[in-house]
């Protein structure tokens, strides 16, 4: 069966291991794993992960330029294997200007990191970038959730779906990472909402975990690894551990992230 991994980090060779490990502090892990992308391809491959999504979130307006440079010639590198997100800050300068550039040169979205890019999502200057992305039918992978900030919180992903109705979100770990129940209260139904299931299955039980798939709907969720924080075959394990049905599993492994793709302008 194809595997396709929505949520993959890889930084440039040189600054690879000081932006892993920058990471594994904010969250307290202990980063084992490079975050190159040969390094992503021989272990996702290994664990029989064929396609991924490879992003990278500027935590500065000034970095967002280079990043998508970086994303740009990484995901032009393997066109078979690799989907290229860019980045964005709501501080930069000339927001539509980059996202037109990055949608020409083959990037399918953006990630965002509001709990290191220092933004609230539903923040003014956050929306105007929002309505950006809806205007060019350009998707977000978002960071959401986490007890310690206020910045990405569910209810704020809310209030951005309410005032940009046309925007369509990936909410990265299962809506909401350690608040999982107020994620799926706040977004499960929402017409422009997807989720992926990286950095979650590891902290809730496979019937927590299955049951918050089902919150959200089948349909409606992505796997994804979020690596470097987790091996790929590790997270593919606890992901095959989850009680679904095998038509289930082909969903959420592949074919909603091949249709979701394939739907983009
Ligand atoms: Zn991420």
């Amino acid at each position: 069966m194809t595997i396709f991994d929505v949520h993959c980090h890889v930084y440039p060779d040189a600054i690879a291991k000081r932006a892993a490990d920058s990471i594994g502090e904010f969250y307290q892990l202990n980063m084992h794993m490079s975050g190159t992308l040969s390094d992503l391809l021989s272990r996702g491959q290994a664990a029989g992960i064929s396609r991924f999504v490879i992003n990278s979130a500027a935590v500065t307006a000034s970095r967002v330029h280079s990043i998508n440079d970086f994303l740009i010639q990484a995901a032009a590198s393997d066109p078979e294997h690799l989907v290229g997100f860019g980045t964005m800050h709501p501080d930069y300068e000339n927001i539509g200007g980059e996202l037109d550039r990055i949608r020409q040169n083959g990037l399918h979205g953006v990630k965002l990191h509001p709990d290191f890019q220092h933004f609230c999502l539903d923040d003014s200057k956050a929306i105007a970038m929002f309505e950006a992305l809806a205007e060019r039918g350009l998707p977000a992978l978002i960071h959401t959730g986490d007890h310690r900030y206020p910045y990405s919180e569910p209810a704020r992903m809310a209030k951005v779906l309410d005032k940009v109705p046309d925007l369509q979100v990936i909410c990265a770990h299962l809506g909401g990472w350690s608040v999982w129940t107020e994620a799926w209260k706040e977004l499960a139904g929402r017409p422009g909402v997807w989720v992926d299931t990286s950095s979650s299955l590891y902290a809730i039980t496979p019937e927590e975990g299955a049951d918050i798939i089902h919150r959200y709907g089948v349909d409606r969720v992505f796997f994804g690894t979020d690596y470097p924080m987790w091996a790929p075959d590790d997270e593919l394990k606890r992901f095959m551990a989850l009680p679904l049905t095998d038509e289930e599993r082909e969903k959420i492994l592949h074919a909603n992230l091949e249709q979701f793709l394939a739907s983009l302008k």
